[in-house]
Formats: structure tokens, sequence, C-alpha cells
């Protein structure tokens, strides 16, 4: 049997956010019943064709608790002979979709890891990005999630938001970090195009922090996050002892996992694929007993060892050395000596104790630094 972390994608949510560009649709009547259907007969073509059992499981995207808590029930019936004992199993979920009684059902099924999408804590920005909730509305889901047994909660933040301040950011940070939050998830928004929000800015009536402004408010995160005792272990992540997010850490040390549901990539051996985004394709290739696949592409050992190093990279463990000569045979040092000198005299990189890592300045450069091992 092999072991392998496994995603699962839920492409429904009440509304679609203003900054949002994920494979997410506002969920029609009837929607979410022929989508599970669908992708339960998807696991079900995996589980005759290959020997996995699953070590990590990830119910993302889109808000997985927008649909009837019971269609969960399902997936993780189907899903739970091949779970293994002991494995992390985490579902998203949005503040305004959930209630206490969910919560506990969701908890019987075996989820043993919420993460709860917050974003900030003040309702004018909430309601500037589009979300559908207030911050009572967080408060009262964690709540409910804690008295429901849950005991490893993420929450997802941002910042560089239309009209956000530095204080405003640091209120956010201190008042999650002051609830005893397990894991905490902290992006800067990205302006994608296509979304309300790119064009509200294009046409001016949105203003955006700059660069520095950006940059303040990530080091303020890894500041304040320090002084709750939050470690730092990704660039973006940031938990308590031991509540890292095993699944996240098999992308970030490039292991395999398979995901299903529309627009899902997976990684099986060098092979990546990924399948339809859009939900009428995704289901009615599943009804007429294909795999939903639209793409694949066979990874060279170049690509896969680049990849290697940049998602190592984003670790503050770093890539270890040895560790990447057993898995390529190639010597780190002696491959890349040029790019280390490079980026070691430019203070972006260094070497301690058989480790590769970024230093401050190369977390602030960190692409950069990425292209340099391409
Ligand atoms: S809740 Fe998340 S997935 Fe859904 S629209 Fe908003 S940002 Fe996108």
């Amino acid at each position: 049997m092999k072991e392998i972390g496994l995603y699962v994608h839920i492409p429904f949510c009440r509304s679609k956010c203003l900054y949002c560009d994920f494979n997410s649709y506002e969920c029609r009547e009837g929607d979410s019943e022929d989508y599970v259907a669908a992708l339960l007969r998807e696991l079900d073509e995996y589980q005759k064709r290959y020997d996995f059992i699953y070590k990590t499981v990830f119910i993302g995207g889109g808000t997985p608790t927008v649909i009837n808590c019971f269609l969960i029930g399902s997936i993780l019936e189907k899903l739970s002979p091949f779970i293994m004992s002991g494995a992390e199993i985490t579902m998203e979920s949005n503040p305004g979709t959930v209630t206490f009684e969910n919560l506990k059902y969701y908890r019987s099924l075996g989820i043993n890891r919420l993460s709860i999408g917050l974003q900030a804590w003040q309702g004018e920005l909430l309601r500037g990005l589009g979300r559908i909730h207030s911050p009572e509305d967080f408060l009262h889901v964690y709540d409910c999630a804690r008295k429901s047994g849950f005991d490893n909660i993420n929450t997802d933040l941002m910042f560089a938001l239309p009209n956000q301040t530095l204080g405003m950011w640091k209120e956010t940070l201190k008042k999650v970090a002051g609830l005893g939050m397990d894991h905490i998830s902290c992006y800067s928004l990205i302006l994608e195009e296509g979304t309300k929000l790119y064009e509200l800015y294009r046409e001016g009536r949105v203003q955006l922090p700059d660069e520095e402004a950006d940059r303040e408010m990530y080091w303020t995160a890894v500041e304040v996050l320090d002084s709750y005792r939050y470690g730092q272990y990704e660039i973006s992540n940031f938990a308590r002892k031991n509540m890292e997010c095993r699944h996240n850490l098999i992308y970030w040390r490039n292991e395999e996992y398979l995901g299903v549901g529309a627009g899902s990539h997976s990684r099986l051996g060098n092979i990546r694929f990924w399948n339809f985004r859009d939900i009428d394709s995704y289901v009615s290739l599943i009804r007429k007993g294909k795999l939903p696949v639209e793409g694949q592409e066979e990874l060279s050992s170049d690509v896969e060892m680049w990849e290697t190093i940049f998602l190592s990279l984003r670790l503050n463990e770093g890539l270890d050395l040895q560790g990447f000569k057993s898995r390529y045979g190639i010597d780190f040092q002696g491959r890349y000596a040029d790019v280390i000198n490079r980026l070691t005299a430019q203070g972006l990189i260094s070497i301690e104790a058989g480790r590769v890592k970024l230093t401050g300045k190369g977390k602030d450069l960190s692409n950069s630094v990425f292209i340099e091992f391409l």
C-alpha cells in the first residue's frame, strides 16, 4: 500500500468574494448532490486502480461547510477504510455556514482539524472583500468548534488589504493569537485578473498598500506571532508546537498526493495531472465512466529537483542537503556552487547544520531566489 495525501475539492460557496480566483461557484440547488455523487465515483475509480492509503485528508474549497453536512458524511464513509489510523483530517469552513450541531457531526466523522476563514478582524474590511460574515460570526464558530471537540484549529488571515492599516493588522493578529488558535496562516492579498476587486482597482475605486507596507505587515505578523509563542515553520504559516499542518507539509516536501474534485491537481510519481475545473464537464465525464482528467505532464528530473528546492526553501527547516543527495543522487553544493556563492554573498540564503535556508532578506525576495536555482 502506498501512503499519500488526499485533497478533496468542494467548489461551492455562499457567494463569491471580490478577490477570489479559486475554483468556486455560488451553490445552486441540487448542484452539490450531483457533484458529490461524481466525487464518490472518482474515488472508487482511484481505489480500483491503485492501492492507496491516506496519511492526510484535506477537504477544501470553496466552502465545504456550505453543502449539506450528510454529503460530507458520505465522502468520509467512502474514504474511511483507506484512511490511516491517526491521520490528520482537515476541513475548511467559513463563518456564517456552520452550526454547533454540524460541527459535532463533522467531529463524529473523524474530522480532527478545522480551518476557519477569517481574513480580518474589522467588519468594514470584510465587507470590502465581499466576505459574508462578521468577526462575531467567526467568534461563534470558533467557540462552537472548541465545544464540539476540535482541538486543532487553523485560521486564515490576509494582509495588504484595501484600506487596511498596520494598526488594524496588528489588532487582527493579537485577537486571533489571544484566542489560543493552534495554527495561523497569513497571506498577502494577491490581486488576480478577472476578479471584481481587480476591476475596482483598475477603475481607481480601490487603493492597495504598496510593497513597502506589504513587507512591514508581513514582518509584523512574524514578530507578533512570535511574541504569542507561535513558531513560524513556513513563509506564511505559524503553529503552536507540533501543530503544523501535516497535509501542507506533503506539498512543501514535494511528496505524492492525489486530488479529487473539479480542478484538483495530483502528483503521483513523476506525473502531475489535473481535473477539469468546470463542474458540468467534471460531472458529465464521470457519468460517462471516464476519469475527469484534463491534462498531465511528466516532470523531468531537473524540474522535479527545482520544485523540491524551492518548496523546501519555503520551510523554515530549509533544504536538507543529505536528504537531497539520497533522493536525487546529486551533491547540492557541488551542482549549485555558483548560485549558492552568489546568494550567500547577497545575504539571501545561509547554510547551517546541513541545511540551506532563506534568510529574512531572502524571504522578502523569495521568488528571485527560487528562480536562481531554475
Ligand atoms: S469563501 Fe474562499 S473560496 Fe469562497 S469565494 Fe470566498 S475566497 Fe473564494
